[in-house]
Protein backbone atom coordinates (compact mmCIF):
# COMPACT_ATOMS: atom_id res chain seq x y z
CA UNK A 1 0.00 0.00 0.00
CA UNK A 2 0.99 3.59 -0.92
CA UNK A 3 1.76 6.67 1.41
CA UNK A 4 -1.33 8.62 -0.32
CA UNK A 5 -3.71 5.39 -0.36
CA UNK A 6 -3.36 5.09 3.98
CA UNK A 7 -3.06 9.34 4.09
CA UNK A 8 -7.10 8.82 1.89
CA UNK A 9 -8.68 6.51 3.43
CA UNK A 10 -6.94 8.05 7.34
CA UNK A 11 -8.67 11.02 5.96
CA UNK A 12 -11.96 8.86 5.83
CA UNK A 13 -11.31 7.89 9.28
CA UNK A 14 -11.27 11.30 10.18
CA UNK A 15 -14.33 12.57 8.81
CA UNK A 16 -16.60 9.30 10.21
CA UNK A 17 -15.17 10.58 13.24
CA UNK A 18 -17.05 14.12 12.76
CA UNK A 19 -14.38 16.46 11.84
CA UNK A 20 -14.79 18.22 8.98
CA UNK A 21 -13.76 16.75 5.03
CA UNK A 22 -11.61 20.36 4.35
CA UNK A 23 -9.87 19.62 7.45
CA UNK A 24 -9.55 15.85 7.83
CA UNK A 25 -7.89 15.88 5.00
CA UNK A 26 -5.16 18.31 5.78
CA UNK A 27 -5.23 16.53 9.30
CA UNK A 28 -4.37 13.27 7.84
CA UNK A 29 -1.37 14.79 5.11
CA UNK A 30 0.13 17.10 8.60
CA UNK A 31 0.23 13.78 10.66
CA UNK A 32 1.54 11.50 7.97
CA UNK A 33 5.02 14.32 7.33
CA UNK A 34 5.59 14.55 10.83
CA UNK A 35 6.12 10.89 10.89
CA UNK A 36 7.90 10.82 8.21
CA UNK A 37 9.95 14.47 8.88
CA UNK A 38 8.71 15.56 5.12
CA UNK A 39 7.80 19.23 4.33
CA UNK A 40 5.05 19.44 1.71
CA UNK A 41 7.26 19.40 -1.34
CA UNK A 42 8.77 16.02 -0.34
CA UNK A 43 5.15 14.79 0.45
CA UNK A 44 4.27 15.60 -3.22
CA UNK A 45 6.90 13.65 -4.57
CA UNK A 46 7.48 10.86 -2.54
CA UNK A 47 3.73 10.15 -0.99
CA UNK A 48 3.41 7.15 -3.72
CA UNK A 49 6.41 4.87 -1.78
CA UNK A 50 5.07 2.10 -0.08
CA UNK A 51 4.19 2.04 3.65
CA UNK A 52 6.67 0.78 6.02
CA UNK A 53 5.02 -1.78 8.77
CA UNK A 54 6.50 0.92 11.38
CA UNK A 55 5.46 3.99 9.74
CA UNK A 56 1.98 1.73 9.72
CA UNK A 57 1.77 1.45 12.72
CA UNK A 58 2.46 4.91 14.63
CA UNK A 59 0.22 6.38 11.87
CA UNK A 60 -2.91 4.18 12.92
CA UNK A 61 -2.51 4.73 16.00
CA UNK A 62 -2.14 8.93 16.05
CA UNK A 63 -4.99 8.86 13.65
CA UNK A 64 -7.20 7.02 16.05
CA UNK A 65 -5.91 9.92 18.85
CA UNK A 66 -7.16 12.35 15.86
CA UNK A 67 -10.38 10.43 15.65
CA UNK A 68 -10.85 11.00 19.28
CA UNK A 69 -10.35 14.75 19.00
CA UNK A 70 -7.30 15.02 20.00
CA UNK A 71 -5.85 18.45 18.47
CA UNK A 72 -3.37 18.15 16.00
CA UNK A 73 -0.91 20.57 17.74
CA UNK A 74 -1.07 18.21 20.54
CA UNK A 75 -0.28 15.17 18.44
CA UNK A 76 2.76 17.15 16.39
CA UNK A 77 3.79 18.70 19.54
CA UNK A 78 4.04 21.82 17.77
CA UNK A 79 1.92 25.05 16.70
CA UNK A 80 3.09 27.80 14.57
CA UNK A 81 2.48 31.57 16.33
CA UNK A 82 3.59 34.70 14.81
CA UNK A 83 6.30 32.83 12.15
CA UNK A 84 7.59 31.21 15.10
CA UNK A 85 7.54 27.06 15.91
CA UNK A 86 6.26 26.98 19.92
CA UNK A 87 6.36 23.66 21.41
CA UNK A 88 2.33 22.83 23.12
CA UNK A 89 0.96 20.42 25.37
CA UNK A 90 -2.15 19.54 26.80
CA UNK A 91 -1.05 21.99 30.22
CA UNK A 92 -1.02 24.94 27.77
CA UNK A 93 -3.68 26.59 25.56
CA UNK A 94 -3.00 26.19 21.50
CA UNK A 95 -1.48 29.92 20.16
CA UNK A 96 -4.28 31.00 18.31
CA UNK A 97 -4.57 33.55 15.69
CA UNK A 98 -6.68 36.21 17.56
CA UNK A 99 -3.77 36.40 19.62
CA UNK A 100 -1.61 37.63 16.94
CA UNK A 101 -3.94 40.62 16.70
CA UNK A 102 -2.72 41.11 20.97
CA UNK A 103 0.87 41.00 19.59
CA UNK A 104 -0.02 43.63 16.24
CA UNK A 105 -1.86 45.49 19.22
CA UNK A 106 1.26 45.94 21.55
CA UNK A 107 3.79 47.10 18.88
CA UNK A 108 1.38 49.53 17.15
CA UNK A 109 1.16 50.91 20.85
CA UNK A 110 5.02 50.81 21.31
CA UNK A 111 6.51 51.51 18.01
CA UNK A 112 9.84 52.07 19.34
CA UNK A 113 11.47 48.74 19.82
CA UNK A 114 14.48 50.00 21.45
CA UNK A 115 12.34 51.07 24.85
CA UNK A 116 13.55 49.46 28.15
CA UNK A 117 11.30 48.48 30.77
CA UNK A 118 9.27 45.85 32.33
CA UNK A 119 6.64 43.83 30.47
CA UNK A 120 4.70 41.27 32.28
CA UNK A 121 2.50 38.51 30.32
CA UNK A 122 -0.19 37.40 32.45
CA UNK A 123 -1.09 33.49 32.19
CA UNK A 124 1.76 33.10 29.99
CA UNK A 125 1.01 29.08 29.33
CA UNK A 126 2.98 28.01 26.18
CA UNK A 127 4.67 31.73 26.66
CA UNK A 128 4.01 32.21 22.89
CA UNK A 129 3.16 35.83 23.76
CA UNK A 130 6.15 36.12 26.52
CA UNK A 131 8.78 35.02 23.86
CA UNK A 132 7.42 37.14 20.75
CA UNK A 133 7.69 40.27 22.72
CA UNK A 134 10.85 39.65 24.15
CA UNK A 135 12.38 39.09 20.59
CA UNK A 136 10.39 42.27 19.04
CA UNK A 137 11.73 44.61 22.67
CA UNK A 138 15.34 42.98 22.82
CA UNK A 139 15.73 45.83 25.57
CA UNK A 140 12.68 45.09 27.56
CA UNK A 141 12.94 42.48 30.86
CA UNK A 142 9.78 40.66 30.60
CA UNK A 143 8.37 38.44 33.55
CA UNK A 144 5.82 35.97 32.44
CA UNK A 145 3.63 34.42 34.87
CA UNK A 146 1.04 31.32 35.70
CA UNK A 147 -0.52 29.27 37.69
CA UNK A 148 0.42 26.04 36.31
CA UNK A 149 4.20 24.86 37.13
CA UNK A 150 3.53 22.43 34.34
CA UNK A 151 2.96 25.26 31.53
CA UNK A 152 5.63 27.30 33.20
CA UNK A 153 7.62 24.52 32.20
CA UNK A 154 6.91 24.50 28.30
CA UNK A 155 7.44 28.25 28.29
CA UNK A 156 10.73 27.69 29.57
CA UNK A 157 11.44 25.54 26.85
CA UNK A 158 9.97 27.99 24.15
CA UNK A 159 12.28 30.67 25.56
CA UNK A 160 15.43 28.73 25.14
CA UNK A 161 14.13 27.30 21.99
CA UNK A 162 14.50 31.08 20.17
CA UNK A 163 17.14 32.26 22.37
CA UNK A 164 15.59 34.59 25.02
CA UNK A 165 15.44 32.27 28.01
CA UNK A 166 17.44 34.68 29.70
CA UNK A 167 14.98 37.98 29.09
CA UNK A 168 11.92 35.89 30.52
CA UNK A 169 11.61 35.50 34.32
CA UNK A 170 9.23 32.69 34.87
CA UNK A 171 7.20 33.30 37.66
CA UNK A 172 4.64 30.49 39.19
CA UNK A 173 1.84 32.49 40.92
CA UNK A 174 -1.76 34.07 40.21
CA UNK A 175 -1.68 36.93 37.74
CA UNK A 176 0.61 40.36 38.87
CA UNK A 177 1.28 38.46 42.58
CA UNK A 178 4.20 39.43 44.35
CA UNK A 179 4.95 42.23 41.46
CA UNK A 180 6.18 45.50 42.78
CA UNK A 181 3.98 48.94 40.69
CA UNK A 182 6.70 49.82 38.28
CA UNK A 183 5.24 47.71 35.72
CA UNK A 184 5.60 49.52 31.91
CA UNK A 185 3.28 46.98 29.70
CA UNK A 186 0.82 44.35 30.89
CA UNK A 187 -0.45 41.44 28.44
CA UNK A 188 -2.50 38.80 28.94
CA UNK A 189 -4.88 36.55 27.17
CA UNK A 190 -6.75 35.57 30.62
CA UNK A 191 -8.83 33.04 30.08
CA UNK A 192 -12.47 34.22 29.63
CA UNK A 193 -15.40 31.50 28.22
CA UNK A 194 -18.42 31.20 30.25
CA UNK A 195 -18.90 27.98 32.20
CA UNK A 196 -22.33 27.58 29.95
CA UNK A 197 -19.99 28.09 26.61
CA UNK A 198 -17.77 25.57 28.10
CA UNK A 199 -19.89 22.57 26.69
CA UNK A 200 -20.66 23.76 23.54
CA UNK A 201 -16.81 24.46 22.53
CA UNK A 202 -15.28 22.07 19.99
CA UNK A 203 -14.51 18.97 21.46
CA UNK A 204 -10.70 19.21 20.28
CA UNK A 205 -11.13 22.40 22.63
CA UNK A 206 -13.19 21.42 25.50
CA UNK A 207 -12.19 17.68 25.54
CA UNK A 208 -8.37 18.01 25.41
CA UNK A 209 -7.05 21.79 26.41
CA UNK A 210 -6.66 22.86 29.76
CA UNK A 211 -9.83 24.12 30.78
CA UNK A 212 -7.42 26.42 33.32
CA UNK A 213 -6.80 28.08 30.61
CA UNK A 214 -10.20 28.93 29.01
CA UNK A 215 -12.79 29.14 32.02
CA UNK A 216 -13.32 32.55 32.79
CA UNK A 217 -15.99 31.95 35.32
CA UNK A 218 -19.31 32.45 35.47
CA UNK A 219 -19.82 35.57 32.97
CA UNK A 220 -16.23 34.58 31.60
CA UNK A 221 -14.88 37.78 32.82
CA UNK A 222 -13.83 37.13 36.14
CA UNK A 223 -10.36 36.40 36.05
CA UNK A 224 -10.11 39.37 32.91
CA UNK A 225 -12.06 41.34 35.77
CA UNK A 226 -9.33 40.66 38.91
CA UNK A 227 -6.51 41.58 36.32
CA UNK A 228 -8.06 45.09 34.88
CA UNK A 229 -8.40 45.64 39.04
CA UNK A 230 -4.86 45.06 40.13
CA UNK A 231 -3.44 46.98 36.94
CA UNK A 232 -3.92 50.63 38.02
CA UNK A 233 -1.79 49.76 41.29
CA UNK A 234 0.82 48.02 39.39
CA UNK A 235 1.43 50.03 35.90
CA UNK A 236 3.75 53.45 36.41
CA UNK A 237 2.71 56.48 34.88
CA UNK A 238 1.65 55.68 31.54
CA UNK A 239 1.67 52.09 31.25
CA UNK A 240 -0.73 50.11 29.12
CA UNK A 241 -2.58 46.84 29.66
CA UNK A 242 -3.17 45.16 26.70
CA UNK A 243 -5.92 41.76 26.90
CA UNK A 244 -7.67 39.47 24.94
CA UNK A 245 -11.62 38.78 25.01
CA UNK A 246 -14.17 37.28 24.06
CA UNK A 247 -15.96 38.66 21.22
CA UNK A 248 -19.17 39.96 23.64
CA UNK A 249 -17.21 41.28 26.22
CA UNK A 250 -16.11 44.44 24.81
CA UNK A 251 -18.87 46.48 27.16
CA UNK A 252 -17.89 44.77 30.30
CA UNK A 253 -14.30 45.41 29.05
CA UNK A 254 -15.29 49.22 29.07
CA UNK A 255 -16.96 49.40 31.95
CA UNK A 256 -14.40 47.91 34.15
CA UNK A 257 -11.27 49.75 32.78
CA UNK A 258 -13.45 52.57 33.12
CA UNK A 259 -14.32 51.71 36.88
CA UNK A 260 -10.71 51.49 37.61
CA UNK A 261 -9.01 54.61 36.66
CA UNK A 262 -7.70 53.55 33.35
CA UNK A 263 -7.95 56.15 30.55
CA UNK A 264 -7.52 55.97 26.83
CA UNK A 265 -9.68 53.05 26.46
CA UNK A 266 -9.40 51.73 22.71
CA UNK A 267 -10.73 48.34 21.43
CA UNK A 268 -8.92 46.47 18.49
CA UNK A 269 -11.03 44.33 16.09
CA UNK A 270 -10.23 41.46 14.20
CA UNK A 271 -10.42 40.77 10.16
CA UNK A 272 -13.69 39.87 10.47
CA UNK A 273 -14.58 42.85 12.65
CA UNK A 274 -15.04 41.34 16.23
CA UNK A 275 -13.87 43.31 18.94
CA UNK A 276 -11.19 40.89 20.84
CA UNK A 277 -8.45 43.02 22.17
CA UNK A 278 -8.61 45.97 24.79
CA UNK A 279 -6.42 48.44 25.77
CA UNK A 280 -6.17 50.81 28.76
CA UNK A 281 -3.82 53.38 29.96
CA UNK A 282 -2.55 54.56 34.13
CA UNK A 283 -2.22 58.04 34.09
CA UNK A 284 -1.90 59.33 37.90
CA UNK A 285 -2.04 63.28 36.50
CA UNK A 286 -6.45 62.40 36.39
N1 LIG B 1 -10.21 31.88 21.90
C1 LIG B 1 -10.23 30.73 22.73
C2 LIG B 1 -11.35 29.79 22.28
O1 LIG B 1 -12.40 30.24 21.95
C3 LIG B 1 -10.38 31.07 24.20
C4 LIG B 1 -9.09 31.56 24.73
C5 LIG B 1 -9.20 32.04 26.14
O2 LIG B 1 -10.12 31.74 26.92
N2 LIG B 1 -8.25 32.80 26.51
O3 LIG B 1 -11.17 28.61 22.25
Amino acid sequence: MSILSLVNAACTRLIESGIRPEEAGLDAEVLARHLLGWDRATYFTERHQKITRAFDKEYISLIARRARREPVAYLTGMREFWGLEFTVTPDTLIPRPETELLIETVLQLRPDRSINGVLVDVGTGSGCIAVVLAIEFPNMTIVATDISQPALAVAQANAKRHGVSDRIELRHGPQLAGLSGSLDLIVSNPPYVTAQAMQHLAPEVRDHEPHLALNGGAGGTETLRALIEKTSLKLVNNGSLIVEFGCDQEAVFRQIANATHLTDIQVVHDIQGLPRVGVATYRNNQ
